[in-house]
């Protein structure tokens, strides 16, 4: 057994709805709290079987907001982890908290729970901006949480901060940039505002308060820059983090690895399957309780749907992509890749170095449109060199199209009886 594991457990209860937010949260169900605690340990309890076969080495809480559910139901759902899987003494183990929203004494409780890393939820240095998100912090919560983590022995600390914000100009931006540097966070995530449908700021997504892209850019490209002088380094399109503290189970999604999760639209990714559970709270918790289906989503990933995603997911790494190691794993070549690459190093997007092609921060910047291309590429090459009748096996000729989707069978669920999602509803 030493197969590597990650764990999400996702918490998706907040104080409140935050004007950009599109998680999957809720804001007064508080009363659920206890009831889905008891079932996210009920369901790591059912899993032990499958955990068995892996050591677990991240763990992470996401939200929502960990922190608002509170330190003591944390702490009994990461005990239910260790006592029904092999979690390893030195695993990184995270909380996203949001400033305000934790006393030090709760922190100090994590802590000597095994807890060892924080994401705190910054967002912005100035605390009218905070409002009108929706936020319910001031900056000066923010240094506060800080500092409290501080003393209660977190010595790994990630903030968030988001950049594009209505009414956001670059002073605004390099304060908040300040903020972060300031905080000695060891670890910086910096987000693109994205204004998504169904949320409180759609309405103003053509608004002239919103930087544009251009806007945008210069935002990104100070935040590159500026970070790099402070020590920070960019390991992802939107991640910086001084020597050794890039978050150890985000780099799991990035670079292809495993990772199982639980809670109301939690994904999972293990063997060759990929699923997620049904994205509803209380339906969650009741068919959690009555041992019922609770996948949403399942399917199992074809060679070549790998393949798509080691270019897809590592190309928003600084780790990058290497025609070798690609060829190794998938037996595949990537030469209309590499001819597109070759141009992007022209543009000066991509770059080449010791055997591996990476994204430079303008690439960076482009990464959705260019990733498409590249996608494109690699089905365009492996449609007219493999041609069906050329294929020497009918499972390769099954994964000449990009994207074949094909049922999952497997025993993963837990004896759960596996169905599709329109069985569900
Ligand atoms: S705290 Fe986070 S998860 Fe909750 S509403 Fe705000 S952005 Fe969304």
């Amino acid at each position: 057994m030493d197969k590597r594991i990650g764990i999400y457990i996702h918490i998706p209860f907040c104080v409140s709805k935050c004007a950009y937010c599109n998680f999957y949260s809720l804001a007064g169900n508080d009363k659920l709290m206890q009831v889905y605690s008891s079932a996210i340990i009920k369901h790591i309890e059912e899993y032990s079987a499958q955990l068995d076969g892996f050591i677990i080495d991240t763990v992470y809480f996401g939200g929502g907001t960990p922190s608002y559910f509170g330190a003591s139901r944390l702490v009994s759902i990461l005990n239910a982890l260790k006592k029904h899987g092999h979690v390893l003494l030195d695993s990184e183990v995270t909380a996203e908290i949001n400033p305000g929203g934790i006393t030090k004494e709760e922190l100090t409780k994590l802590k000597r729970a095994g807890f060892n890393r924080l994401s705190i939820g910054v967002q912005c240095a100035d605390d009218k901006m905070l409002k009108n998100l929706g936020r319910t912090h001031t900056i000066a919560e923010a240094e506060q949480t800080v500092s409290f983590a501080r003393q209660a022995g977190f010595d790994n600390i990630s903030v968030d901060i988001i950049y594009g914000l209505p009414s956001q100009n670059k002073e605004a931006w390099s304060e908040t940039i300040a903020k972060a540097t300031a905080l000695k966070a060891e670890h910086i995530s910096c987000y693109g505002l994205k204004i998504e449908e169904g949320t409180q700021l759609y309405i103003f997504k053509d608004s002239p308060f919103l930087p544009d892209d251009d806007a945008q850019a210069d935002m990104y490209l100070y935040a590159v820059e500026t970070l790099a002088r402070f020590g920070y380094r960019q390991y992802e399109i939107s991640n910086f983090a001084k020597k050794g503290y890039e978050s150890k189970h985000n780099l799991k999604y990035w670079l292809g690895q495993e990772y199982i999760g639980f809670g109301p639209g939690a994904h999972s990714y293990v063997g060759r399957c990929r699923y997620s559970f049904i994205e509803d709270l209380e339906k969650y918790i009741d068919r959690v309780s009555l041992g019922q289906v609770v996948v949403e989503y399942s399917e199992e990933m074809s060679d070549f749907e790998n393949a798509g995603e080691y270019l897809m997911l590592r190309l928003r790494t600084a780790h990058g992509i290497s025609e070798q190691e690609y060829y190794s794993i998938y037996r595949l070549k990537m030469d209309y890749v590499l001819e597109l690459l070759k141009k992007y190093e022209t543009h000066g997007w991509a770059q080449y170095k010791d055997g591996r092609w990476r994204f430079t921060p303008k690439g960076f910047m482009l990464s959705t449109t260019l990733i498409g291309e590249l996608l494109e590429a690699q089905t365009r090459q492996r449609t007219q060199i493999s041609k069906p009748w050329q294929a020497e096996s009918a499972e390769e000729e099954s994964q000449l199209t990009l994207f074949n989707k094909r049922p999952l069978q497997s025993g993963l669920f837990g004896g759960r009886r596996l169905v599709g999602s329109q069985d569900l509803v």
